[in-house]
This record gives C-alpha cells, sequence and structure tokens, in this order.
C-alpha cells in the first residue's frame, strides 16, 4: 500500500470527549475515527487490524471442531421473551415503532437465536455434541462508555455455543476451549499479562471463567495468584479469598481488562426452548451447553494499551497492519526513488505486507507516523546507504537498527 494513495492521515485532532487512551492512539494514527459514545467507524489501517484478530479467533475455533455460521443482529421479540431476558438484560437494545407493529432486539448476544437453530438439527445423541459460532456485530447500550475499544456500544464478539448429551462432555469441551482461549491470546501478544479469572457462574455453575489482561486501562480488578497464575475476580472475592487452584492467601490486586469470558450455561437456555435429545435408550433428555465469548474489537483497544511507548503503538508481529514500513526519504538523487520503488515491488511479489512512505515529506514526519502507525518492522531507504547498497532495519520496539543488504533484509522478513 502507497501512503500516498491512503485516503486517511494521520491526525493531530482528537474529539473532546475522548479520554481513552487506546482510542485517542488510534485516531491519532488513523485506525478508527469516533461517530459517538462507543461507536466507531474501522479506517482501512484499523479494519486490517480487526481481521487479523479475528482471523485467529476463528482458527482456534475451527481448530477445536467450531463450525462457523452468520446469525442475523436483528432479532424478534419472541425469543427474548422465551427465556426472561427482554426485560432482564439490562442494556438490551430495543426497537419499536417498524411499521408492522413488531418489536425486535440488537442483539447484545446470540442464546435466543443459536439454542432453537440448533434445536432444528439435532434429533438424537448422535448429532451432538456440536460447537457453531459465528463473528459478528453486537449491540449493548452500555452505560459507560468511556474506554474506547474495550468497551463500546457496537462491538465485534465472537461467541461459540456448545451442546452437550451431559455435563462430562461439556466439562471436556471446556478445557478444550480453555487452552485455545489461550492460544489466542498467545497470537494476539498477550499471553504474559492475561490470566484464567475465576468470576461468578450462574444457577448452573458455580463460576465462570474469564480472561483477564492486566492493564492501567482496565475496568476490572483481580487478585492474582503469582505461583498458579490463576486470578479471582473481586466481584467473588468475599467467598473465594483464596487461590482456587493452590489455596495461597497472598494474592495481587490488579486492574485488568476481560478479554474473553467462557461459562457453563447447562440447561438454562435450552429448557425455555424445551430442546431435548433421544439418547441410546430412547429416553428424552435435556440439552446440556456451554457459552464461549470473545471480543476482537475490545483485544486491539487492549493490546494498544498494553503495547505502546511516547511516540505510538508498537504492535505484536501477528497484528501488525502491514509486517514492513518501508520509508523512503527524501532526495535529489533519483536513485533514492528507483531503489526504493524496487524494493517496494519485490517485497509484494514475495508477499510480505509493506505500507510504503513515498510521500513528499521530511525524514522527521515520515519517522514520527511511522511510530505512531507501529508496523512491527521498518526499512529505511537514503542516499546515504543505496551507495553502499545497505537498508537501515529496525524492530519497531528497538532502539538500534541493523545496516544490513537488501538480500539479508528479504531474508530476514521471509523468516519472521
Ligand atoms: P463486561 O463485564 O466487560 O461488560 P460481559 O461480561 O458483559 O463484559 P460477555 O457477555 O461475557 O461480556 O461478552 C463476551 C466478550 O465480549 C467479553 O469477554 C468481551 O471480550 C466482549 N465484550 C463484551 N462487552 C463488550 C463491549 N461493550 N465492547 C467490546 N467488547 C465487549
Ligand atoms: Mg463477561
Amino acid at each position: 500500500m502507497r501512503q500516498s494513495k491512503n485516503f486517511t492521515k494521520a491526525t493531530k485532532e482528537l474529539p473532546k470527549d475522548e479520554t481513552s487512551f487506546n482510542a485517542q492512539a488510534l485516531i491519532r494514527a488513523g485506525f478508527i475515527d469516533k461517530l459517538g459514545a462507543g461507536i466507531y467507524s474501522y479506517l482501512p489501517l484499523g479494519l486490517r487490524v480487526l481481521k487479523k484478530i479475528s482471523q485467529i479467533v476463528r482458527e482456534e475455533m475451527d481448530r477445536i471442531g467450531g463450525q462457523e455460521l452468520l446469525m442475523p443482529a436483528l432479532n424478534p421479540k419472541d425469543n427474548w421473551v422465551q427465556t426472561g431476558r427482554w426485560e432482564g438484560f439490562d442494556a438490551l437494545f430495543k426497537l419499536g415503532n417498524s411499521s408492522d407493529m413488531k418489536e425486535y432486539a440488537l442483539a447484545p448476544t446470540h442464546e435466543e437465536i443459536v439454542t432453537p437453530l440448533t434445536q432444528k438439527h439435532v434429533l438424537s445423541y448422535k448429532d451432538l455434541p456440536v460447537y457453531p459460532y459465528h463473528i459478528q456485530t453486537k449491540f449493548r447500550n452500555e452505560k459507560r462508555a468511556k474506554a474506547g475499544l474495550i468497551r463500546g456500544r457496537e462491538f465485534l464478539m465472537k461467541d461459540l455455543y456448545s451442546f452437550h448429551v451431559d455435563d462430562d462432555d461439556l466439562n471436556n469441551f471446556y478445557l478444550n476451549a480453555q487452552k485455545a482461549y489461550f492460544k489466542i491470546f498467545e497470537r494476539c501478544g498477550l499471553l504474559d499479562k492475561t490470566y484464567l479469572t475465576y468470576a461468578s457462574g450462574g444457577s448452573f455453575s458455580k463460576y465462570s471463567h474469564e480472561f483477564q489482561t492486566v492493564t492501567e486501562a482496565g475496568e476490572d480488578t483481580i487478585y492474582i495468584c503469582e505461583d498458579c497464575s490463576i486470578a479471582v475476580n473481586s466481584e467473588i472475592i468475599d467467598e473465594q479469598n483464596t487461590c482456587p487452584n493452590c489455596g495461597n492467601k497472598k494474592l495481587k490486586e490488579d486492574r485488568a481488562v476481560e478479554v474473553g469470558n467462557i461459562f457453563k450455561l447447562g440447561t438454562r437456555f435450552s429448557n425455555p426452548f424445551n430442546f431435548e435429545y433421544t439418547d441410546e435408550e430412547g429416553k428424552r433428555k435435556p440439552v446440556v451447553m456451554g457459552c464461549y465469548g470473545i471480543g476482537p474489537s475490545r483485544i486491539l483497544g487492549t493490546v494498544v494499551e498494553v503495547h505502546h511507548d511516547d511516540n505510538g503503538i508498537i504492535w505484536p508481529e501477528e497484528l501488525s497492519p502491514y509486517k514492513v514500513h518501508l520509508i523512503e526519504l527524501k532526495s535529489d538523487n533519483e536513485e533514492v526513488k528507483k531503489t526504493a520503488e524496487s524494493l517496494y515491488e519485490e517485497l509484494m511479489n514475495k508477499d510480505i505486507e509493506v505500507l510504503y512512505d513515498d510521500r513528499d515529506l521530511s525524514a522527521g514526519q515520515k519517522f514520527a507516523e511511522a511510530d505512531l502507525i507501529g508496523c512491527t518492522y521498518r526499512i529505511v531507504v537514503s542516499e546515504k546507504n543505496i551507495k553502499k547498497n545497505i537498508f537501515e532495519f529496525r524492530k519497531r520496539i528497538d532502539k538500534k537498527a541493523e545496516m544490513i543488504s537488501r538480500e539479508e533484509l528479504i531474508d530476514k522478513l521471509l523468516l519472521a
């Protein structure tokens, strides 16, 4: 991508009401635009990162047997009345006044839709287990939407639902899902700071499990057992004030963002829809369910909170909008442009994602913007160095650059 052609620009102008660091950094660098509290557009750079996060989530869900589908955001009221959540779900956006006078909900989660949908396809124990999921836009009328992408009123969620013959089968899958979640956070560069956290359950399980990433921007308080890397959410600390794994009484308090949440639902949703299957002996039994949520847009905001310095964002490799930022320094010597252009072509031909700063700006402006954007690698093409046939190559996170040949540079990027 040529930066001269990018229709969005880095900007110094910030919306006055934007107080969260992640949104400020992303707006400044040209990744997102703010439309209202908790409502953002993803610009080309931001959408690339959001798609990469979604793709990581997709791959890890497919690996544990998930089957992707897409359910509607517009939900008939009846489905929500059936489970008691038309009145019971606080942040539900309700739509009325349509020409047919029917009422709808904008889905904040999808148990009300996926349960009767799966019911149509599951008759006997032979059809179980199944793990449908989707990556889809959710709506919640959040009271405090002040944390940028961490708390949107419209946001992206991956929600997978598991359907089982019994608790044992659910428990096995639940552990697989936990491992898949850690794999996702590892690939998103959040593993070191993310803790499996015990949180309140529901009528069918004592606890649910959250994945909490430690950062000052977090809205939750957790208590960490440093021996087990397990935490307890403050909402249950009165009943569970030791490590659930080893009994450790010395827990460390920290602020964190809930980036994922997995939950054993039991028959909470199969009951209202009367969702049963026929077992091996021909008896009818209720289907047992679990749900597994993760927020790609919240992960995006959280990664920015965790990975930045005073100059801007520092993307983990797998999320970098482009793997490498190629910067051509202004020069009267035509060889500089020629070399940069040919390197740009070569990188693209080798399928290395590259953002090419081919604009007529000062070196200082280009470097400052490259730091804001934060691509993992940077190459500088300058008159001084092309004479020696070398390039300045540096990781965004490193202070020092290497001076290397074109061949070495390509090899490094192909291996990275
Ligand atoms: P919170 O307690 O932070 O409000 P929640 O427990 O209501 O979240 P879940 O219903 O468990 O959230 O949603 C599953 C996942 O969806 C969360 O772990 C989070 O990653 C994401 N998510 C939930 N609400 C939002 C939101 N308002 N903005 C962005 N992501 C969200
Ligand atoms: Mg939750």
